[in-house]
């Protein structure tokens, strides 16, 4: 079976919507996927009406913007449940940090001579974590920038002049939020460097490292999937697909690669049914 174990809809930052991401998942051969949005488990339970009939397992997920030393880390959070206080609390403080950064990264725009207003970032439909993406694509339907990426290089990256950091929770409190949810944490891309830190935030509870996914060199990858093993780690593998190209199911994980993890989980290939 093919799996990814991280993707976005248009709940938080994707192009697609939870339902066409369940068919084009299917339709790309993949038998499970977590959807795994920025901040909100909105789309899960759109996602999994479709799975019945498409013979897809959705896992339930989230991507929490946690912070670890001074910077931002991305926690998932794979097989939580959604509607869980532990969830809704955080997703709720999450979602208003993100309303009120939109506007203090709007404000430095100003700043910087740019005529952008609140109003002119606009995410979509049934979207619950409004975002950097979004006052890129703003950037670029007001002639700014020509890409989004080109917003990000110049302005709303890290390390940018309009740059507001993400002010989530210490990385130590997600992760017991995810337990709480009865899920596994998971540190979404970690770098090299970030390796380092294994130990000890295994030793804080991290349960997992997705050191399995595209655009890493194979030395990398070795690097990483040597450094979670050694901390103990679980290893997970995701593409994080925002929605473009490469097409989801271009790239996926298999079973033998993520069965620790998977069986952590409570899914294995011949069990097709949600798991929480
Ligand atoms: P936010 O959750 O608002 O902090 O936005 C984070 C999202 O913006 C990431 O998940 C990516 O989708 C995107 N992003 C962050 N940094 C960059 C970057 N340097 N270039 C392109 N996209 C980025
Ligand atoms: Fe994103
Ligand atoms: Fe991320
Ligand atoms: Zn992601």
């Amino acid at each position: 079976m093919r799996l990814d174990l991280h993707l976005h809809t248009t709940c938080s930052d994707g192009l697609r919507s939870p339902e066409d991401a369940a068919a084009l998942a299917a339709r790309a051969g993949l038998g499970l996927i977590a959807v795994t949005d920025h901040d909100t488990t909105a789309g899960v339970a759109r996602a999994r009406a479709r799975s019945p009939e498409l013979d897809l397992t959705v896992i339930a997920g989230i991507e929490i913007s946690a912070t670890f030393a001074g910077a931002d880390l991305h926690l998932l959070g794979l097989g939580v449940t959604p509607e869980h206080p532990a969830m809704t609390g955080v997703m709720g403080r999450l979602q208003a940090r993100r309303r009120a950064r939109v506007g203090e990264i709007v404000a430095r725009l100003r700043k910087l001579g740019i005529a952008i207003a609140v109003d002119d970032v606009r995410p979509p439909e049934g979207n619950a974590a409004v975002g950097r993406p979004h006052v890129a694509q703003a950037l670029v339907r007001l002639g700014v920038v020509r890409q989004p990426q080109e917003a990000f290089d110049r302005f709303i990256g890290a390390g940018a002049p309009a740059y507001v950091a993400g002010g989530g929770p210490e990385v130590t409190e997600a992760i017991a939020l995810v337990h709480e949810a009865g899920g596994v944490s998971v540190w979404a891309h970690p770098s090299a460097e970030d390796a380092k830190h294994f130990a000890a935030l295994g030793e804080a509870g991290l349960d997992g490292a997705e050191t399995l996914r595209p655009n890493l060199t194979g030395a990398a990858a070795n690097a990483l999937d040597r450094a979670a093993r050694a901390a103990g780690l679980l290893v997970s593998g995701g593409s994080d697909w925002h929605g473009g190209n490469p097409a989801l199911g271009n790239w996926y994980v298999t079973e033998r690669r993520v069965g620790p993890l998977l069986e952590r989980l409570g899914a294995t290939a011949h069990d097709r049914r949600p798991v929480a």
